[in-house]
C-alpha cells in the first residue's frame, strides 16, 4: 500500500498530489476538478464560505478589460500560440459559467472592475487599442445582480484621468451601483498614487467610506515581451512613498493592498504594519510559492499580521479550485487560514459589505 504524506492539512499520496498538481492547470480554469471540488468540500464541512475579495470576470466580454496584455500573456503565461482576439473569446467562460466554480466549490465572490479607458483604451501609452473594452461599473452592479447567491458585491473601478468626470462616476459606483469599493490598477491607468492632483479622488472616497484596492509589486501585464509592451513597474512598485502617502493622509481611507508584491514585500510588510488603516491579500501567485517568494509576507501573515489578510483568488486568471486546494497544502499556523478566508474579512470590510446591503448572518453565526 503507498504511504499517504501530510501536506500542509491535506493528507495524500504522493503520486495523487502530483496528478492534481497537474491538472488543475492542464484545465480551463473556469472548470472545477471533482476530485479537487469532493477534497475542498470536506474541508469546509461546517464552515462559513470563504470571501473572495480579488477575482476578475475575465468572460467572453470582459477578457477584453486588458485587451492586448491578454493576448500577450496567453502565450506568456500558458504557453499558448496563434493567439488572436477571437480564440480568447472562444475559450473564455460566458457569465454562467465563470460563476458556476463559486457555486460549485462554495465561496462567496466580490469580483472588481477595471476602468483605463484613456490610457488602455483610446490613447498612449497602451492605446488605441481595438481590443481593448472596460470592466465598466454598470457591468459589475449587474454580474451582481444577475448571481446575488455568489456574487455577493462588487468592486468599481474609475478611469483616474477624466477629472470632474472621475469623480462623478466615483459618487455613482459607490452611491447609486452601491458598488463595495473602487479598484485600481496604477500600471495600466498609468499613474502613481500620491500624485496631488489625484487626491480629491481619495478624498471623495474617505468621505463616501468606500474601501480601495490598490494592484502592489510586480505586474504580469507586458511581461515578457520588448519594452513590457510599455508597461513601467514604477507606477506599482514604489509602495514607500506613494501608498504609504496615501495612506497616511487618508487615514480613515480603508486600503487593501493587492496581491503578494514581489519585488517591494519588505515594504508592503511595514506598510501594513505602520498603517491601521491598510490591510492586504495574496493572489497573483500559487500559494506554494508564498513561503519562497515572499519570505517575509508569509512570515508576518503567520504570526503577528495574521488580522491583516484577506483571500483572493486571481480567479479566473488562476483556477479557483487550484488555489483553494494549495492553501490547503501548505503549512499554515493554527487558525490562520481560517482568518484569511473569511474571519478577518468580515471584521475589515463587514461594515462595508452591510453598506451595500449584505448579510452577514451567514458567518456571524459560526
Ligand atoms: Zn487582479
Amino acid at each position: 500500500m503507498t504511504q499517504k504524506k501530510r501536506f500542509g492539512s491535506l493528507e495524500l499520496e504522493e503520486k495523487t498530489k502530483l496528478r492534481l498538481d497537474k491538472e488543475m492547470r492542464g484545465k480551463p480554469f473556469h472548470k472545477v476538478n471533482e476530485e479537487l471540488k469532493a477534497l475542498i468540500k470536506e474541508k469546509r464541512k461546517g464552515l462559513p464560505r470563504p470571501i473572495d475579495v480579488h477575482c476578475h470576470p475575465y468572460t467572453k466580454v470582459g477578457w477584453r478589460s486588458l485587451g492586448q496584455f491578454r493576448t500577450h500573456l496567453e502565450g506568456y503565461l500558458y504557453g499558448k500560440k496563434g493567439v488572436t482576439p477571437e480564440t480568447v473569446t472562444a475559450e473564455s467562460p460566458t457569465d454562467e459559467e465563470w460563476v458556476s466554480a463559486y457555486r460549485e466549490l462554495g465561496v462567496a465572490a466580490t469580483p472588481v472592475g477595471w476602468e483605463a479607458d484613456t490610457t488602455m483604451g483610446i490613447r498612449p501609452p497602451y492605446g488605441p487599442d481595438p481590443s481593448y473594452r472596460s470592466n465598466y461599473n454598470d457591468d459589475m452592479a449587474s454580474l451582481r445582480d444577475r448571481f446575488p447567491d455568489v456574487v455577493i458585491a462588487a468592486w468599481g473601478s474609475v478611469d483616474p484621468w477624466q477629472g470632474k468626470k472621475t469623480l462623478e462616476e466615483a459618487e455613482r459606483a459607490i452611491k447609486k451601483l452601491k458598488l463595495i469599493g473602487l479598484k485600481f490598477q496604477q500600471t495600466g491607468q498609468a499613474f502613481m498614487i500620491n500624485d496631488p492632483q489625484f487626491y480629491p479622488l481619495w478624498d471623495l472616497l474617505q468621505e463616501m467610506r468606500a474601501p480601495v484596492q490598490f494592484h502592489c509589486g510586480y505586474t504580469g501585464l507586458g511581461g515578457g515581451a520588448p519594452g513590457g509592451l510599455g508597461i513601467k513597474l514604477k507606477y506599482t512598485m514604489e509602495l514607500i512613498p506613494c501608498l504609504d502617502d496615501v495612506a497616511a493622509d487618508f487615514p480613515n481611507l480603508k486600503i487593501v493592498m493587492l496581491h503578494h508584491a514581489e519585488g517591494r514585500e519588505e515594504d508592503a510588510v511595514l506598510i501594513c504594519r505602520h498603517k491601521g488603516n491598510v490591510y492586504r491579500e495574496l493572489s497573483g501567485m500559487w500559494p506554494e510559492y508564498l513561503p519562497v517568494n515572499v519570505p517575509r509576507t508569509w512570515y508576518e501573515l503567520n504570526r503577528r499580521q495574521q488580522d491583516k489578510y484577506m483571500f483572493g483568488s486571481e480567479y479566473n486568471l488562476f483556477p479557483l479550485d487550484g488555489i483553494l486546494y494549495q492553501h490547503y497544502l501548505q503549512d499554515y499556523r493554527e487558525g490562520v487560514l481560517e482568518k484569511m478566508f473569511w474571519k478577518n474579512t468580515i471584521r475589515i470590510l463587514g461594515e462595508d459589505l452591510e453598506r451595500v446591503g449584505v448579510s452577514l448572518k451567514e458567518w456571524e453565526r459560526a
